[in-house]
């Protein structure tokens, strides 16, 4: 198969590939777990996810590393977030021994579309789960499902990188206390207007702001802010409605471990924005993505870094990252997950 897809063409869609790992949780415990072909899912018209919105997802993606290795990154800490995402729904936790068991069956199952090293595409895993039995007074649902696909996705910067332009958005993306902090489908529903709205007035993304005060700065939409100051310092807003990244949290470490660099993880007021140098966007999708420009009602925010290229301390990170990642500098211990 491999020969025959155009790895540097495919976008970030949906293909679907021959195997996919299922699990059910009924009477109090979780079945064994298998891979199935089968890409449907047939559940009752009542289920708990259809009414009430009870799921949760996780991302990560399975790559091959300079060394032909098939790897994939810190999965430990997916199975770590997807079961506090469980446990704010009021959903079963799956066992992080099964989560990294479907992770590894499905990877394997699906090798053919793990893509070669240097294509820059990458298979992306998706795992959820969702109450499958039916609720109609609102409750937890009695069962429930975990499933784990994979896709395989194009390179992120295709035809290389381009800072982006985001607003400042006047919709509230995560309520102080509420579900911020969890990797819920809810979170997403929510923000799909206020996506769609910042496009159309042409923009990239949206700066979501503290929903209790709106003068901190929170996330985007899918998405971790890290700023460098003009001295060099890195700074990551810090809230407890913010979806704690992967990719965030391992940059920080590397800006700390690798670059010698000095971090900062606290809340960021919204009026420091132009004091920071560059800015950047953490996400598995991405590694980092750099902003260019940021407009709050009309007035125009520009980073230094301009609108033409990654930052400096910002591509040091991406490339550190990036080089770990694929094998090509010396990982910490337990970062890269090989599948045999
Ligand atoms: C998934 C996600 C991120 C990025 O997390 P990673 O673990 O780095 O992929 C950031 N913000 C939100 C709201 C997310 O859902």
């Amino acid at each position: 198969m491999s020969d025959v897809i155009n790895w540097s063409g495919l976008g970030f869609g949906y293909i679907k590939t021959p195997y996919r790992f299922v699990a059910h949780y009924k009477d109090g415990k979780w079945s064994e777990g298998k891979l199935i072909t089968d890409a449907q899912i047939v559940i009752s018209e009542c289920a708990g996810v259809l009414q009430y919105a009870q799921t949760a997802f996780e991302g990560l993606k399975a790559y091959t590393t300079a060394d032909g290795r098939t790897i994939t990154f810190r999965p430990d800490l997916n199975a770590e977030r997807m079961a506090q995402s469980a446990r704010r729904l009021e959903m079963p936790v799956l066992p992080e021994g099964m989560f990294l068991q479907a992770v590894e069956q499905v990877i394997s199952a699906n090798r053919q579309f793990v893509p070669p090293y240097g294509s820059g595409a990458t298979l992306y895993l998706r795992p959820y789960m969702f109450g499958s039995s039916p609720v109609i007074g609102v409750k937890p649902a009695d069962e429930y499902e975990f499933r784990l696909f994979a896709t395989p996705v194009g390179p992120y910067f295709k035809g290389g990188v381009k800072p982006l332009t985001i607003r400042v958005c006047d919709f509230d993306r995560a309520a102080p206390h509420g579900t911020g902090h969890i990797k819920a489908g809810l979170n997403y529903a929510m923000s799909l207007h206020a996506i769609v709205d910042a496009h159309e007035n042409g923009f990239d993304e949206n700066m979501y702001l503290d929903a209790g005060t709106r003068t901190y700065i929170e996330e985007t939409g899918g998405a971790n802010f890290l700023f460098v100051t003009r001295d060099g310092k890195i700074v990551t807003p810090k809230s407890e409605s913010i979806l704690p990244s992967i990719t965030r949290r391992s940059l920080c470490y590397v800006a700390e471990k690798y670059l010698g660099l000095t971090v900062e993880h606290r809340p960021v007021k919204l009026s420091e924005l132009e004091d920071f140098a560059e800015c950047g966007l953490c996400g598995t999708a991405a590694v980092i993505s750099p902003i260019g420009k940021i407009v709050d009602h009309g007035k125009e925010i520009c980073l230094s870094s301009g609108m033409n290229e990654m930052g400096e301390t910002t591509k040091k990170l991406y490339d550190t990252l990036t080089g770990i990642q694929m094998g090509k500098i010396q990982p910490p211990a337990g970062w890269l997950y090989e599948i045999k």
